[in-house]
């Protein structure tokens, strides 16, 4: 067993004690500024003090897949390849899930940790995200969504629902997340692995704005969870895949800019084809709106043209050409649009106004996708002796934290 992984370009130190990295999905730093100051994050409080307290910024498109593959690779999408949940596919001309390996362009230090000879668990809320994060893994890797339907060949485990002794969870509910503390605490206390990865979902995040009831009892419940692998002597890394902001009017509706109809007037009904990466199947408490969209344009169009004109548009925050989206966002160049356009902090972009179906938001919108929920926290329950806490931190530095710095 040698002492040194190097993985995508960077170079880890392998683990000392056993090692969790927690991504909290859309955990915007004010839900945990808020829940502290209440006093509903007893262990966070004492770890904010005595640990290593960072804000650090995600990637662009500010989705889950992108972010947590980021995490798990330590690189950004140009790298990895996942930058959206979902992409047009210029080969097969059709509009695809990424959830398929198949799209994955680098090996993450998880599977490099577990050939190296090191016991590694996965748990994630949505399945969607298991077979992107167990690539290649050997070790344990289920999700709270389908832990009814383990088996040792696939996941690496059996009976997780007789391991956590909770009942299966809805996939839209607070209860998908807790399950994934629940089992990380429990796989802990009896397989003990090396190192742990555990990637929750943002249902909560979605409806409850930081320092509510609904959010605060969330995260009074990670923080007991949290607690637990602190005691079992765990270094934990905690960081986020994006924040949250509210997206609405004064109206408390919706803003949106529904660039498909935008595309339609501009340059001619059905010329432009617009993707929103924020699309999975279940966008019941999002409605599909984020505020991240990339546009591809017909032969022949003015492609800076149409950029000046839809970036001069009301609650734009930044137009960009494929070029220059890939150079500042970090993308693959072959798998985003001519456009890259990326919303205000209180505005999403849709398809058409028809294409939306906002009727299972019950609250008003809360979403994420732009420049606007780029800052999440990165916080170690361990000082971080020889690390210049000044310079510029990635969410996607949060290995490197843990495994460099902390052990
Ligand atoms: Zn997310
Ligand atoms: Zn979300």
């Amino acid at each position: 067993m040698t002492d040194k992984l190097s993985v995508n370009d960077r170079t880890y130190r392998q683990p000392q004690a056993p090692t969790v990295v927690v991504c909290v999905d859309g955990c915007e730093p004010d839900y945990l500024a808020q829940a502290v100051a209440t006093g509903h994050m007893p262990w966070l409080k004492k770890t904010l003090a005595e640990g290593s307290a960072l804000v650090a910024e995600c990637v662009v498109p500010s989705f889950t897949n992108p972010n947590n593959l980021s995490i798990v690779t330590g690189a950004p999408p140009s790298v990895h390849g996942i930058c959206g949940n979902y992409l047009y596919d210029t080969a097969s001309g059709t509009e695809v899930m990424m959830n398929d390996p198949k799209w994955l362009r680098a090996p993450t230090l998880l599977a490099a940790l577990a050939d190296s000879g090191k016991s590694v668990a996965v748990v994630t809320a949505k399945d969607k995200l298991r077979r992107l994060l167990g690539h290649k893994m050997k070790g344990i890797c289920f999700s709270s969504e389908k832990s009814d339907q383990v088996t040792m060949e696939e996941n690496g485990i059996d009976d997780v629902l007789g391991l956590v002794g909770l009942p299966v969870p809805s996939v839209y509910s607070a209860d998908l997340s807790e399950f994934v503390f629940a089992a990380g605490v429990k796989l802990m206390e009896k397989h003990r692995p090396d190192v742990m990865y555990l990637s929750t979902t943002d249902y909560v995040q979605h409806k409850h704005a930081p320092g509510t009831d609904g959010a605060n009892s969330f995260y009074t419940m990670m923080d007991g969870y949290l607690a637990q692998l602190d005691a079992m002597g765990c270094v934990i890394a905690l960081t986020a895949d994006h924040g949250m902001n509210a997206k609405v009017a004064m109206d408390g509706q919706p803003d949106v800019i529904y660039l498909q109809d935008w595309f339609d007037q501009a340059i001619g009904t059905g010329k432009a084809r617009v993707i929103l990466p924020i699309t999975d199947p279940y966008v019941v408490h999002h409605g599909a709106l984020g505020s991240f969209a990339t546009v591809y344009l017909p032969e022949g169009t003015d492609v800076e043209a149409t950029r000046a004109r839809l970036a001069a548009q009301k609650g734009m925050e930044t137009v960009l050409t494929r070029e220059q989206a890939a150079e500042r966002f970090e993308l693959p160049t072959d798998r985003i649009g001519d456009i890259v356009a990326v919303s205000e902090r209180f505005t999403v972009v849709g398809t058409s106004a028809s294409r939306h179906d906002l009727s299972g938001l019950d609250a008003p919108l809360r979403s994420h996708g732009g420049i606007s929920e780029q800052r999440v926290p990165l916080i170690v329950n361990r000082k971080l002796p020889g690390l210049d806490l000044n310079r510029r931190f990635r969410n996607f530095d949060a290995f490197d934290l843990a495994l460099n710095y902390a052990q």
